[in-house]
């Protein structure tokens, strides 16, 4: 049967390195509807909306979107609601997407690039699984008031609500069970119940449901002793699952830990397995349309793609052996280089891949 995917690049490399992603997903000769459409600042452009009517038609219709990136300096004055990023916020809002992967892999021959001792993250290989429409982020009530009591009473003080809904929390702590056990079995439960109810129910649910994977070694750990142990011992988490504040910060956090942004990609799923997938990095405005950005996080979005949406775990296995050749090879963009290597431009990585797969 034949799967529809939107192909939206965006802004900024976004085109560059989604071409690249294209050519390989093509190569494959699976049965692909591939279809273009704009979002972000080009969107704003042509149509005066950076999520238009027609693309997040194409992109409800699909069964996957592939995203570049969105967004420019240029466009920072817009109001709010025309700014490129509340594309994606719409996105994930008209798709339900709640469940967010982003793994942290350090292939062993980038070890050089993190910040921390090869020793310490040579081989690393993490998923993390953040909840994406609600917490803090989405909570009411919010705003800014005339504080009503305590002793800064009448000065202006803001307030946000965390609020996490039972079903809410059994839904991503299925995912992450079952995440973990397509992996080592192991799963960290990363919340702040010592001090916070919200916390405190997610750890109770995820405990219970606990129950239900008992293949599955399940962990929980506070928010700042896990943001401590990713740069300590990384290497000992393999699934972790948390709420969106949380997973917002220590997404980020564990993508540094390999040192480079351009190889990470993500997904963000919603209950029927209807996916959006982009490289974790922006539009990189600094460097569009010089040929020099990694197409790799997009490339391995695609492979995210074919195995969490498209059920082709197989095709997917392949793009993440290709790359990883093209790795050993030797041959590296600039945001990975180091001497002694081959450094190439997106379109060559690209070719790359295509000859590793072939
Ligand atoms: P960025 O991720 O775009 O770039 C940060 C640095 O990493 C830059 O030096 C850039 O050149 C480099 N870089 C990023 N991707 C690269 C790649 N594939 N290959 C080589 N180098 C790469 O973050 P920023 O500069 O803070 O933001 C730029 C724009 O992107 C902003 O408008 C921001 O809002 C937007 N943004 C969009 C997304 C998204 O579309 N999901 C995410 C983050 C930022």
């Amino acid at each position: 049967m034949t799967q529809k995917i939107a192909v939206l690049p965006g802004d900024g490399i976004g085109a560059e390195i989604i071409e690249q992603a294209v050519r390989v997903l093509k190569s494959l000769n699976l049965p692909l509807e591939i279809e273009h459409a704009p979002v972000g600042g080009t969107a704003y452009d042509l149509h005066g909306h950076p999520l238009p009517p027609a693309t997040l038609k194409l992109a409800q219709e699909s069964n996957a979107v592939l995203f570049g990136a969105v967004g420019d300096w240029k466009y920072d004055k817009l109001p709010r609601e025309h700014r490129p990023e509340q594309a994606i916020l719409g996105l994930r809002k008209a798709l339900g997407l709640f469940a967010n992967f982003r793994p942290a892999i350090l292939y062993p021959e980038l070890a050089n690039a993190s910040s921390l001792k090869p020793e310490v993250v040579s081989g690393l290989d993490i998923l993390i699984l953040r909840e994406l429409t609600g917490d803090i982020y989405f909570g009411s009530p919010r705003g800014v008031r005339q504080a009503p009591d305590g002793p800064f009473a009448g000065s202006r003080e803001g307030f946000d609500t965390m609020r996490y809904a039972e079903p809410e929390i059994r839904r991503i702590a299925h995912l992450g069970f079952q995440a973990a056990q397509k992996r080592q079995r192991r799963l960290c439960s990363v919340d702040k119940a010592n001090v916070l109810e919200t916390s405190q129910l997610w750890r109770d649910i995820v405990t219970e449901i606990g129950k239900e994977y008992p293949d599955i070694a399940l962990s929980h750990m506070y928010v700042d002793n896990a943001a401590m142990q990713l740069v300590r011992a990384p290497r000992d988490f393999d699934v972790i699952v948390t709420g969106n504040l949380f997973g917002d910060i220590l997404s980020d956090e564990a993508s540094m830990l390999t040192g480079s942004i351009g190889m990470l990609p993500s997904a963000s799923l919603n209950a029927s397995g209807q996916g959006l997938y982009e490289p974790s990095h922006g539009s990189a405005p600094d460097i569009a349309g010089k040929g020099v950005a990694n197409p790799l996080a997009t490339i391995l979005s695609a492979a995210m793609m074919l195995r969490y949406s498209l059920n082709q775990p197989a095709q997917a296995d392949r793009i993440e052996q290709a790359v990883r050749k093209v790795l050993q090879q030797g041959l590296r963009t600039a945001d990975i280089f180091e001497a002694g290597m081959t450094k190439v431009g997106t379109s060559a990585m690209g070719d790359a891949v295509l000859k590793a797969l072939a």
